[in-house]
Formats: C-alpha cells, structure tokens, sequence
C-alpha cells in the first residue's frame, strides 16, 4: 500500500529561505609584519623555482634531452636532474605519493593548515593576483569606492590594465606547466612560429584560463567549496596541534575605543575589524575555529599592529593550541605543545617507512631486464624433424650503455633459439644487441627436437647475459605441445 506523506507546512508570514548564500566579495586588505614576510619570502621562492626550473639545463651527453626536469611523455622518460625514471619505475611514484600525503598529515597535526596558508598553489597564485590588484586598483577601501563607482575612463583602465596584467600571468603560468613536457626553449619557439601541435595550444588555453578563473576569480572559494581538504583535515587535529587562535578570555568584552576610560571591565579587544579586514577568506577569527581558515596568520599581524598602537602587548590573535587555550581560561602557564604525541610519532614512523622504502626502491632498481610473451596463436608447431616450436615476443631492456648479449634457455633439455626471419641459424645460444637506454623487441623462435612435456607444457627460464658486465636477467616462461590442456 501507497502511503501518501503529508503536505509541509509552511508558514505564510515567514518568507522561504535559500539554500545558497549570496557571494560577498573579499576585499582583502593589506597588511605588513614578521608572517606576512615570511608569506612574501615562501611565495618568491616557489613561484621562482616553478617558472625557473624548466629553463635548468643538465647535461645527459649526445641523443638526450638537456633540460634538468622533463617529463618526455613522447619517450616515455622522467628526467630530474641525475635521474632516469622509467615507467617500469612507477611505484616510486607511488611511494612519493605516500610520502606526500603522510608528510602533510604530519605537518597539519603539527602545525594545523600551514600548507593552506603557506604553500598551496592556489593560496600562492592568489596572493600574486591580489599584489597586482593592489598595485594597480589601490588598497582595501580604494577597491571597494572603485567596485561601487559609476563606469568612467579611470574604471576602465584600471580594470582593464587589472586583467591584462593577470593575463599575462595566468598565460606565462600554462605555458611554464606545458614547459615541464616539451623542451622549453623548443617550446617557446614553436608556440611563436605556430608550429606547436593543436594539443600544445588547447593545454597551454585550457591552464591560461584555470589559472585566471581560480585565482582572479575563485580565490578563497576553492579553499572553501572545492577544496575537500578542509574537510578531511579536521580528523588530523587534536589539541595540541599550534592553530592560530582569537585569545577570548583576554579580550572580551570586547571595547569599541572604550580602552583607556579606566573600565577596567573591559578586554583588550577594540573591534577595529582588522583582523577581519585583513583575512583573505573574509572571516573572523574571533568566531572560533572556521572550516574557511587557512590558518595564514595575515590575521596575527593585523592584530599585533593594533596591539602595538594601543600599547598592549602582542597575541591577542597568535599561534596556539586548544590546550593551551584552555589552560589560560584556567589562569594556567601554557604548556610547550607536545609534537611527541601518538598520532606524530605514527605519521614518523610511516613517513620513515616510506622514505626507507623509497631509497632502496631507488638504488635497486634494475638495470637489465627480460620479458616474454607467447604467441597466442598458433601456441605450437610441429617440425619436420619430428621438433616442436614455439614462438615469443621477448622484450630486452637495457638501461646502460650499449651491449651484446647472449640469450640461452634453461631447464628445456637441448633447445635452438633464432631470431624470426633474421636468417641466423638456430643454435644453443643466440647473440643479440641491446640499445643503450632503450627497450628492445626481439621474435624469438626456440626449437625443442626432444621435448619432454609434461601434460603439454614446460616450464623453462629465458636467461640473457650481457656480455660486457657478465650481469644476467632471466625470465620464466613455459614451452607448449601436442596435449596441452585447453
Ligand atoms: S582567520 Fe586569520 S589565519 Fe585564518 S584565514 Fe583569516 S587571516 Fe588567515
Ligand atoms: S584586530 Fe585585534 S583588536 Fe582589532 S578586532 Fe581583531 S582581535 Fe580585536
């Protein structure tokens, strides 16, 4: 049976509720002190070491790419500097991965969102385009009088010049991401004579225009909407971890220039709104613990600024832990924040695991190999010697130099081996070139007169040699005949 709910009530007088909020734009203010030049220093180095890098020549002698980073998708090669990373190398990639993600557990448990604050590309980018609409729109107020102003000539070109300059930076950042692929002086030159493919342009379009759209437009909405992280880290804090913190008991009530009149009531708090003013994401720090709070600390040096000015001492807004805060409403010292804490020492333990696990992972990997793989069809041949052949695709892989090899089977009694019409004689042992740096194929035919196969098939190891360094790979494989279960 059907039941049919009842309808909602709604009130008449009461008028219907959104579920969206309208978007209020943040006028960050600027704001100067010891965090925001920190924030400064951290933002020059790694916008520095991201346009920079990929003009870092490294010399990797005749037939390899010079540039120092490059991802040559082409080749199917990752060049840093040293190293070579094949795609066989992929679970280092994996591991740095892991690294990367308990490294940030670690840090958040710490230090709360510091790479929110400090080093995540969006917070970055958007710290650049807010410099530039500073420089060209004026501070705070003055963006706030020009947004609001009638269209005139000066509008027009102060927004105008505004998002040509940005732009020019979003179109600089895609082609720098592109540079990380393709050889960058190569790239610049054929991006100007149009001789770049279509791919080449598309990507360079597609990450010109995130960059614009999130960090012109988006801003403090990524962290606060897209971003999942905010909602995830909250499972890596506890109380110990150093947040930047609203001392309450110290300044509430709050005093609106009410300081000095002898009320001795009154907390060191003056609601001048700088902090406010200040915060990128729009917030109040003094609401408590915010989801949008990407713990910056711009809003600790707003503070300290007022605090200096009025004569007080600094921290009304600071670094604190939740502890700590408790303690002080409790008339305590403050303790030293623990970093050694069981959920630390677990994310040291992985992270040094992991990074253990990297290093050897790194300097075993290998530097020969083989592979092969059996015809699918025809599985076998019979001879006319009364012999069985079997065919496979047998895949070398040589990361030194160039060298010869020998190619021999083990455990298959007296077999042949001969290159697919490469007109070589079959014999015991087959002598074959491996490029340097590179992946061979080779079809290799092995011939067995006196098979014993057991149920059709045996098991046998291809072992390849090299003769310059006596190293060896081999690689099982199985044989196939007459009675061979389907
Ligand atoms: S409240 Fe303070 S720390 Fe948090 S985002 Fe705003 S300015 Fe940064
Ligand atoms: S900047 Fe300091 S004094 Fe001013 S409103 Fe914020 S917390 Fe209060």
């Amino acid at each position: 049976m059907n039941v049919v709910p009842p309808p909602i009530k709604t009130d008449p007088e009461q008028p219907s509720q959104s579920m969206y909020a309208d978007h209020v734009t943040v006028y960050p203010k600027s704001v100067d002190g010891p965090v925001r030049r920190v924030k400064w220093a951290i933002l020059f180095v790694c916008l520095s070491i991201y346009y920079l890098l990929p003009w870092l020549r490294w010399s990797r002698g005749e037939g390899k790419p010079s540039q120092a980073v490059l991802l040559d998708i082409v080749h199917r090669r990752f060049y840093m500097f040293g190293a070579e990373f094949w795609p066989q190398d992929i679970y280092l990639l994996t591991g740095l991965l892991i690294l990367s993600a308990v490294s940030l557990f670690l840090v958040t448990s710490m230090f709360g969102r510091v790479w929110c604050g400090y080093a995540c590309p969006q917070t970055a980018w958007t710290d650049l385009f807010m410099l530039v609409e500073r420089w060209v729109e004026g501070d705070r107020n003055a963006r706030i009088k020009l947004d609001h102003a009638p269209l005139s000539l000066n509008k027009l070109a102060r927004k105008s010049a505004k998002h040509l300059i940005w732009f020019g930076i979003a179109f600089w950042t895609g082609g720098a991401w592109i540079m990380y692929y393709i050889d960058a002086p190569t790239l610049v030159r054929e991006f100007w004579t149009g001789q770049s493919s279509a791919g080449v342009y598309g990507f360079i379009g597609l990450f010109t225009a995130t960059t614009y759209v999130l960090a012109g437009w988006s801003r403090e909405q990524v962290c606060t909407y897209m971003c999942p992280w905010p909602r995830f880290q909250a499972s890596m804090l506890d109380e110990q971890s150093l947040i930047v913190t609203y001392q309450d008991q110290r300044g509430e009530p709050r005093s609106v220039g009410k300081r000095h009149d002898g009320n001795t009531h009154l907390g060191d708090c003056v609601d001048c709104g700088v902090c406010v003013a200040v915060c990128p994401t729009g917030i109040d720090i003094r609401d408590g613990i915010q989801l949008e709070c990407i713990n910056c600390g711009l809003c600790v040096d707003g503070c300290n600024s007022v605090m200096k000015k009025l004569g007080l001492p600094p921290g009304l807004v600071g670094w604190d832990t939740l502890a700590d805060q408790k303690l002080r409403k409790q008339g305590k010292p403050r303790e030293v924040p623990h970093y050694l804490r069981p959920r630390t020492m677990i994310y040291m333990a992985a992270l040094g695991v992991a990074m253990a696990a990297m290093v050897v992972g790194f300097f075993s990997r290998p530097t020969l190999a083989v592979e092969a793989q059996h015809d699918r069809a025809p599985l076998f041949v019979m001879t006319r010697d009364g012999g069985i052949r079997n065919a496979y695709t047998l895949k070398l892989t040589n990361r030194l130099a160039t060298a010869n090899f020998d190619l021999s089977i083990q455990g298959l009694g007296n077999a042949d081996l001969t290159v697919a019409e490469s007109g070589v004689a079959e014999a015991p042992v087959l002598h074959v070139v491996g490029p340097g740096d590179d992946v061979v194929a080779y079809r290799v035919l092995v011939h067995v007169t006196t098979p014993a196969l057991e149920n059709g098939s045996h098991k046998f190891n291809f072992v390849l040699k090299n003769l310059q360094t006596g190293k060896i790979a081999t690689y099982q494989s199985v044989f196939l005949g007459p009675g061979i279960a389907n």
